[in-house]
């Protein structure tokens, strides 16, 4: 590159260092720029002519590296087991076509994030031997218009040439989102492409689609017509057996000392995912190799079960007052939980902050729930205000301690008379909510009603705490010298405290769905 100096003519060098003169400079400017900006869009020209041909042999070729198998597949049974016809197709499909039977060409796996899908249909590769064309939905839109619908074009062309063949588009709903307003042309381009790439296709050749997806709802309903993705296989979060064995298939291979229960650490993550769970396991691995020792022992599964589930250890620093404060509000929370014979057992109390948590209240469910009675739900909520309660009990004051808590309370009671219709006969008929159409009296009852049922459960949690005063001050008293206290603690501390047996309220057994019980209060 010339330099200034050598381009401005000796007359016109004005006074001062070359580079002021700004006549020159614009005469250079003149000269150079238009080949500057020529060069310059070559560059980009020849940039991207050399990004492309590197994506496309990517997206033709294969991948049957997947290595994944059934075997590495814990939990999910139903989905395995439905998937498992879709591999018994793709290995003998004679078998089937000499019945006549016409095995799904789409199959939608939808659950929440982490539980397996991607790993599902990897699994299918893996096991029925086909050729394996995996693409998230994100990479057909994301780089250049009119791309999408292309790619989707020749991803199909080259599976069938390579049949048997699998094609995964994970992550569905970045394409599959509901059509509308047609402001993301490219999008809808790139799905309508896929749909006629769907209809396209009969499957009696050995292609089949596999899609994942988080949100059913979410998906354009064109999606799921038959014909396109007409099988859809829910990838639920594990239960307790399940989440046992996706354990045990993640410590495979780790030396795990003999002292370790994986039962135990399957019976305190209830609603955690097959990824939550295999973090869990890495976790604990790196504790242990912290710790300098060669095993990995139960205390890493618990640091690892915190780390995982309540955040990092923070920083935060509690003054005396404070921290007799959170105390007295976890033990409220314990002592509650500990007098109700329908709420989970404690497993464990700390006053150590973690994460936004100054302290948590861990719960030990029995089993896994999916049905509960009104009862039960009052009596949960009585646990979320053991904390308020007893703040207001032993300082007289109220802080934002339960924030979380009063939440919660809100989201149960809510959908206790919202959605389960537990209050009294008027709400049950439950008028259209989402239309607005509800009449300001009927809202007003609602409100009304939830307000009873947060009330009932504060009223609960008061009488309980002044009834056991004694053992309040005991739990507390030994969380501030401990800050963590484990069941057998807490089960000598609440030793001949009988469990509270109170009657079933009358009106029968009402049950209600809801997700397994959640961990830390
Ligand atoms: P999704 O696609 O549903 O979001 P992934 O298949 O990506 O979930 O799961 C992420 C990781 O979590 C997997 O690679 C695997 O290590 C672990 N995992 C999830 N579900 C299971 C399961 N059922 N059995 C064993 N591991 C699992
Ligand atoms: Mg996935
Ligand atoms: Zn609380």
């Amino acid at each position: 590159m010339p330099s200034l100096a050598v381009i401005v003519p000796p007359g016109q060098v004005p006074e001062g260092p070359p580079w002021y003169a700004w006549d020159s400079v614009s005469s250079w400017l003149q000269t150079w720029a238009p080949i500057i900006f020529m060069l310059i869009i070559v560059i980009v020209l020849w940039r991207t002519l050399k990004l492309m041909p590197k994506t496309k042999p990517a997206e033709m070729k294969p991948s049957s590296s997947s290595s994944a198998g059934w075997g590495d597949v814990a939990g999910a049974d139903e989905a395995k087991a439905e998937l498992q016809e879709i591999v018994e197709f793709l290995r003998d499909p004679e078998r089937f076509r000499k019945l006549g039977a016409t095995v799904p060409k789409g199959v939608l796996l939808h659950g929440p994030p982490g539980t397996g899908k991607t790993l599902l249909a990897k699994a299918v590769a893996h096991e029925s031997g086909a050729h394996f064309f995996s693409q998230s939905a994100a990479s057909f839109v994301e780089m250049f218009a009119g791309l999408g619908a292309s790619r989707i074009r020749r991803l199909f062309a080259t599976a069938r040439k390579h049949e048997p063949a699998i094609i995964f588009i994970d992550e569905l709903d970045a394409v599959g989102g509901e059509r509308g307003g047609g402001q993301d042309s490219e999008r809808e381009q790139t799905l309508n492409q896929l749909l006629v790439e769907m209809d396209g296709f009969n499957s009696r050749g050995q292609l089949v689609v596999i899609a994942a997806s988080n949100l059913l709802e979410k998906l354009d309903p064109a999606l799921l017509r038959p014909g396109r993705f007409d099988r859809q296989i829910f990838v639920s979060p594990p239960d307790v057996v399940g989440r046992q064995e996706i354990l045990a298939v993640h410590t495979r291979g780790k030396p795990i000392a003999p002292g370790v229960d994986l039962e135990m650490v399957a019976r305190q993550t209830a609603g955690l995912t097959g990824a939550d769970l295999a973090n869990i396991c890495n976790e604990a691995a790196i504790f242990a190799a912290r710790s300098r020792r060669d095993m990995i022992v139960m205390a890493d599964f618990d640091a690892a079960l915190e780390r995982v589930v309540a955040g990092m250890q923070s920083r935060r620093t509690l003054n005396e007052h404070e921290r007799r404060v959170v105390a007295y509000h976890e033990a409220g929370h314990a002592l509650c939980a500990e007098l109700l014979p329908r709420v989970d057992r404690v497993h464990k109390i700390s006053i150590v902050p973690r994460g936004r948590a100054l302290g948590y209240t861990l719960n030990l469910p029995q089993e896994d729930r999916y049905l509960k009675t009104r009862e039960e739900l009052i009596d949960y909520m009585t646990v979320l205000l053991g904390g308020r309660a007893a703040e207001q009990i032993v300082f007289g004051a109220i802080t934002t301690g339960a924030a979380d808590d009063l939440s919660r309370v809100a989201q149960i009671s809510r959908s206790m008379v919202h959605d389960y219709a537990m209050g009294t006969s008027l709400s049950a008929l439950k008028v259209d909510a989402e239309g607005g159409q509800v009449s300001d009296r009927t809202r007003q009852m609602r409100d009304e009603e939830q307000q009873h049922f947060a009330d009932e459960a504060l009223r609960s949690a008061h009488r309980l705490i002044t009834e056991h005063r004694d053992s309040l001050e005991a739990l507390a008293s030994t969380l501030l010298r401990d800050e963590v206290i484990e069941r057998g603690t807490i089960e000598s501390i609440m030793a001949g405290v009988p469990r509270i047996a109170r009657g079933r309220a009358g009106g029968g057994l009402r049950v209600v769905a809801v997700k397994p019980a959640e961990l830390p209060v």
